[in-house]
């Protein structure tokens, strides 16, 4: 069964290579290869943003076609369950009636005004009423804008420069927070993309999760100087760094002692763990808190919001700018506010996460069992695989990147099984609404078959 050996191409270089592989034959990709090489005539990579290139994964990035509840269908016909979910929007699943049916009223009477219309306070009157974290809200059009703007505003009131990150805490692609780590407990952080001024760079320091020591470092060295701690209080960009309570409490505390603001960048973790997203489920509150994703319903949404006295501080109340051509634009509004409408709906998360916590549950049983090296991790309805056998991983340092090989089998063999994952092994999954319980059933199996042949190639 586990012999056979079969050419497949690479996405990159068409360069051939020998793999054992399982029974399953590789699905077609004729259709996705084609509009592959057409897309590589006028995109960088082919692609609008660099992990569609599936660079990390086997085979040629699958054009999609079509999207509705929990399946996608590639252009080849291919049929998947999806688990990407658009990488975190589709909390609700694709396609889904009472999102379209809003967005398909809205657009009726034009797309966008750059004025102001009611669609904006309904979306934000439903976020706040319902969360004890912000008072005032700005809408953005992505998470990285709202980043960018939320430390743009730290900063702006604290009259200060300097900020503190994460390591693996992804805050998207703006200049101040691409930056890694160097070497030592606190450091400077060196650039992670060319374009960024070292200038930049000097002004982020880049510590390593969960390690208070290094924390209170940073703050001794850079007295009077921070002018905000941002984290993912759920990190889930580079694998799923669970942190502890006891952490987030701690950055609260040192923060409110050095007047320096927390950011809490909910972008992923935001309506996806509870409707009041990390800073809910700690019980943790933040000085400033950034949305995106799912705050959209699937259309281009950020958002940042804050006490009344700190938003005060954004033009034009107070002297930080920014701005938006499309911010809050109607029909982005009415794709959030039907989204977010069935979110506050009672019980939605205690089902979303019970359902995702008994899938998760059965694949660490199955593969405790064979004495796989492989851990589930999860949160709500986040989880992420990693090949290892530690109980917690909590640093992007604690992960080893030999593992991402597994991963790279793994997900070829769930694509050939019908199961769509993110293109690479630092990416988690996430399970929507539309995701049944017997669509479950099926992805376990084809996980159980897929993690048998992983751990069969050894
Ligand atoms: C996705 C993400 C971002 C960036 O959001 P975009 O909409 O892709 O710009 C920022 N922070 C976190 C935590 C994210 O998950």
């Amino acid at each position: 069964m586990f012999d056979s050996i079969k050419k497949i191409f690479t996405a990159n270089q068409n360069e051939e290579i020998q793999l054992v592989y399982g029974d399953k034959p590789d699905i077609p990709r004729e259709k996705s290869a084609e509009l592959y090489e057409k897309a590589k005539q006028y995109f960088p990579g082919g692609v609008n943003s660099p992990v569609r290139a599936f660079k990390s994964v086997y085979g040629t990035p699958l054009f999609i076609e079509k999207g509705d509840g929990c399946r996608l269908w590639d252009a080849d016909g291919n049929e998947f369950i999806d688990f990407c979910c658009s990488w975190g929007p589709l909390i609700l699943g694709h396609n889904h009636p009472k999102i379209r049916e809003k967005i398909i009223e809205v657009m009726q009477n034009g797309l966008t005004f750059g004025a102001p219309t009611a669609l904006e306070s309904e979306l934000a009157e439903l976020i706040i009423k319902n969360n004890r974290f912000i008072e005032k809200i700005r809408f953005t059009s992505s998470g990285t804008e709202a980043v960018m703007s939320a430390i743009r505003l730290a900063r702006g009131v604290t009259k200060r420069d300097k900020i503190i990150k994460f390591e693996g805490c992804y805050h998207g692609h703006t200049d101040a927070l691409l930056v890694k780590a160097g070497s030592g407990l606190v450091t400077f952080g060196e650039t992670s993309s060319a374009g960024i001024p070292k200038a930049y760079a000097d002004e982020t320091i880049v510590i390593s999760l969960n390690d208070k020591a290094a924390v209170k470092a940073a703050f001794e060295q850079f007295k009077e100087q921070i002018a905000c701690v941002i984290i993912e209080p759920i990190p889930a960009n580079n694998g799923l760094l669970l942190q502890d309570k006891d952490f987030l409490e701690y950055l609260r505390e040192i923060c409110d002692e050095n007047c320096t603001l927390l950011i809490f960048d909910e972008v992923i973790s935001g309506f996806r763990v509870g409707f009041e997203g990390a800073a809910g489920y700690y019980d943790v509150k933040p000085d400033i808190v950034t949305y995106g994703k799912i705050i959209g319903g699937g259309l281009p949404v950020g958002a940042y919001g804050a006490s009344a006295g700190i938003m005060s501080n954004i033009s034009p109340e107070g002297g930080v700018y920014q701005a938006g051509t499309l911010s809050g634009n109607p029909v982005a509004m009415a794709a959030g506010i039907a989204q977010l409408s069935e979110l506050v709906k009672s019980g939605f998360y205690k089902e979303l996460n019970t359902k995702t916590e008994q899938f998760v549950d059965a694949i660490q049983r199955y593969a405790s069992s064979k004495n796989y090296h492989f851990r589930v991790f999860q949160i709500g309805s986040i989880f992420w695989f990693a090949f290892t056998d530690q109980e917690k991983i909590q640093t992007s340092e604690a992960i080893n990147p030999k593992s991402m090989n597994k991963f790279k089998l793994m997900h070829r063999e769930l694509l050939n099984r019908g199961i769509y994952l993110g293109p690479s092994g630092y990416e988690v999954g996430f399970v929507s609404a539309a995701h049944s319980k017997v669509d479950l059933e099926k992805a376990k199996r084809a996980i159980f078959e897929s993690l048998d042949i992983v751990f069969k190639n050894k």
